[in-house]
């Protein structure tokens, strides 16, 4: 809590008191100080107690006002950064987040998945924009719940999310994402009282050290495209052939 009001940045009501006191206690040294420098003797018995009194009560209401006008600012600035980090439906990160985590770690490798809704376009049709988009919450939140802590998971575009995998290996990468194909299929979206079957088609594709995300993920877009080619509701990684990828699920 000190370290942020050091740095200025009050959130609670009880900031704004350590702020206000703090700041108090510190005109009142000064002061204090003064006086005690300044003052001769004489005047000093006279107005010093009086002195240190007037700028206590000056200090008190001005250095909660202050206070006051930093929370609500620390209070913006948060909301500003949440609203550019966090996707507002899905609360789940930005797409600018994703690439700005990605840039910043050029040395990051593992798997770049990009999971695209089936047929979406029939879910608005048939239920309506706001069944829609709580089935676009649904899958969200079922993907992560399969992420671990340290990977990215991101809304890229309407019905469509990218995640990145930290440091894992092409076939831990395929069975994290067939796991994530298999959860949203096996778990309906409650709306409105009825349950909405809902299925992901995801396409992957591997990211060394130093390669860069944006050739990733367009590698991880062409899989997807095979797998939406292939039926949909199936995982397609651009590493394996699609005859190599057909053996492994007979
Ligand atoms: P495919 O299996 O090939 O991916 O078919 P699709 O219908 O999912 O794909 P298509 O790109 O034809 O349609 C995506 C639809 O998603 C079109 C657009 O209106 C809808 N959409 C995009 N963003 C949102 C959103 O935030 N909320 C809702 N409800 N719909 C959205
Ligand atoms: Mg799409
Ligand atoms: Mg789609």
């Amino acid at each position: 809590m000190m370290r942020d009001i050091l740095k200025l940045r009050l959130r609670t009501w009880l900031n704004v008191w350590v702020f206000t006191v703090t700041m108090t206690i510190g005109t009142v040294l000064a002061c204090a100080f003064l006086v005690t420098v300044i003052y001769p003797d004489q005047l000093r018995a006279l107005m010093g107690f009086r002195a240190i009194l007037i700028t206590t009560l000056i200090t008190i209401p001005f250095a909660f006002f202050v206070g006051s006008k930093l929370r609500e600012n620390t209070l913006l600035s948060d909301e500003l950064v949440r609203l550019v980090n966090r996707d507002r439906l899905t609360d789940v990160a930005t797409r600018d987040f994703f690439f700005r985590r990605m840039e910043s770690d050029p040395n990051a490798y593992g798997v770049s998945l990009m999971v695209d809704i089936d047929h979406f376009k029939q879910v608005n049709d048939t239920h309506g924009h706001y069944a829609g988009d709580a089935v676009i919450k649904h899958v969200s939140d079922v993907l992560r719940g399969e992420v671990r802590e340290q990977d990215i998971l991101c809304r890229f575009g309407g019905e469509e999310f990218v995640v990145f995998l930290h440091e894992v290996s092409a076939d831990q990468g395929l069975v994290i994402a067939e796991r994530m194909r298999a959860a949203v299929a096996a778990a309906a979206a409650p709306v409105e009282g009825r349950a909405i079957a809902v299925t992901v088609s995801i396409g992957g594709s591997l990211k060394e050290r130093l390669a860069d995300i944006n050739v990733s993920i367009q590698q991880a877009d062409a899989a997807l495209y095979r797998a939406k080619g292939d039926g949909r509701n199936r995982t397609v990684v651009d590493w394996l052939p699609a005859a190599t990828e057909e053996a492994r699920r007979s």
